[in-house]
């Protein structure tokens, strides 16, 4: 049983149906692909935790899709490798799994014509100061009506960007089940380990037996039902990639009708990824009003601004309690990373040519709830807890932030696993 639809669900719970096994997939979000709202703000509003308006204790938004494929259905499409430190530091083995992963999704930047005028003139900028800008490796095989904007991250309506869905749709392929709607409460363990789920579907109450249970509910979502399932160290402790946009005012056309994050630069010394980046164009002057009064007024020059994302590597701290209330803040040591990483955003807008007098940074958000169920505390390399047959796979496991988008990590951990419960890994 997979709990879970995101890429560590649909992915481990692919293989598995691939080989063979008899998988049920519950997710407790439903199927959105086909909806007509699908792509749009009225229906990522529908399809977002608590109307995109789930906030830490501290203020730091969170925007956590809950539906079929996760949090893919809004991602912005954007790929990495997993780190060397994934060997070095937890002797984990993932590169023949992105690899074959990046090959059969056709994992490439956009070209060039389509990486935008103005995206493409603040890496140039970058380039200039002396970074190492580089073209954001994507999931995203341009289609012929290819259109992509900040909108892109509601869900793609073009269909050029892959989605978790369909390695869920994969999996249903080789004859997994699979429930929406249904969400899991408890994970039932006796003596013997994990053997089923209780939970509620369309409101009534279910339970279900299975010879192992792998928890893929999502960073924030694991974390809550591990503690409703006895496992208390569930959620202590959190990272997020914690984000911010630096926006400036641009005397040409700005980046919000390109798609996003289509050029990089990570800098591990100061544990940052600088992208470009820009809120869709109604989201913009909500996430604005947490800024200050005065913010909300920038909307109307969205048209001409450049975004310099800010993807902090934080460090684990605050938790996920059992009813999801989550605490994150920022340590003092992530305060001071943030500032200093502000500073170059700045320089590189105003090379860029921005209105130095327009620079400022918006609230802190979070996009990557992970490290709430850490390898080398709660699981051994193999994803496995102290619980027999009871499994963990989603951004959850991470041991620390990555600073880098997080999906092909992820999958490439399904993978894995999927191997090790089959036998071959
Ligand atoms: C706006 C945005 C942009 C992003 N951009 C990128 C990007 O460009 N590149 C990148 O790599 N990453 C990106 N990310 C992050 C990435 O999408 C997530 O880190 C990733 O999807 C996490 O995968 P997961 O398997 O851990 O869980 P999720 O994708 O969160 O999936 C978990 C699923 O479990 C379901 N669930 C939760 N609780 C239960 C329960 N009790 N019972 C049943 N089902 C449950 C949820 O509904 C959800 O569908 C972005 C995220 C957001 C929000």
């Amino acid at each position: 049983m997979v709990v879970g639809t995101g890429p560590g669900g649909a992915t481990v719970a692919r293989q598995l149906a691939r080989a063979g096994r008899e998988v049920l997939l519950l997710e407790r979000g439903r199927e959105w692909r086909d909806h007509p709202l699908y792509g749009t703000y009225p229906g990522a509003l529908l399809y977002t935790d608590k109307h995109a308006l789930l906030f830490t204790k501290e203020g730091l938004n969170i925007i956590r899709p809950l539906m079929v494929g996760g949090a893919t259905s809004m991602f912005a499409g954007c790929a990495a490798a997993p780190l060397p430190w994934w060997r070095a530091r937890y002797g984990i083995e993932l590169e023949a799994y992105a690899t074959e992963t990046a090959a059969e999704l056709g994992i490439a930047p956009l070209p060039p014509a389509l990486r935008g005028a103005a995206s493409t003139r603040i890496a140039a900028a970058g380039t200039e100061l002396g970074m190492a800008w580089e073209p954001q490796e994507k999931f995203m095989r341009p289609t012929a009506n290819f259109d992509c904007g900040a909108h892109c991250m509601l869900g793609c309506r073009c269909g050029a960007k892959w989605n978790a869905a369909a390695y869920v749709d994969d999996a249903v392929a080789a004859g997994a089940e699979l429930w929406t709607g249904a969400r899991a409460e408890q994970v039932l363990i006796t003596g013997g380990g994990a053997e089923g789920v209780r939970g509620q579907v369309a409101g009534e109450p279910f339970v279900v037996r299975a010879n192992a249970v792998i928890v893929a509910a999502g960073g924030i979502g694991s974390a809550v039902l591990l503690r409703r399932s006895g496992l208390f160290d569930a959620g202590r402790g959190m990272t997020m990639d914690t984000t911010v946009m630096v926006y400036g005012h641009a005397p040409y056309k700005g980046i919000g009708h390109e798609p996003p994050m289509t050029w990089s630069y990570a800098d591990d010394e100061l544990g940052v990824l600088f992208s470009t980046l820009i809120d869709p164009w109604l989201m913009y002057p909500i996430i604005m009003a947490r800024k200050g009064p005065a913010y909300p007024l920038t909307w109307r020059r969205w048209g001409h601004t450049l975004g310099v994302m800010i993807k902090l590597k934080d460090e684990i701290s605050g938790s996920v309690d059992i009813a999801g209330r989550i605490s994150k803040g920022l340590t003092g040591g992530d305060r001071r990373r943030l500032a200093r990483a502000e500073e170059v955003a700045g320089r590189i807008l105003r090379r860029a040519g921005c209105d130095p007098d327009t620079i400022f940074t918006t609230p802190l958000r979070g996009t990557h709830p992970s490290g709430t169920v850490r390898i080398g505390e709660m699981l051994d390399a193999n994803l496995a807890t102290e619980i027999a047959n009871l499994y963990v796979c989603d951004a959850s496991v991470f041991p620390e932030a990555l600073a880098r988008p997080t999906v092909l990590t992820i999958i490439s951990l399904a993978k894995r696993l999927a191997a090790h419960l089959l036998g071959g890994g």
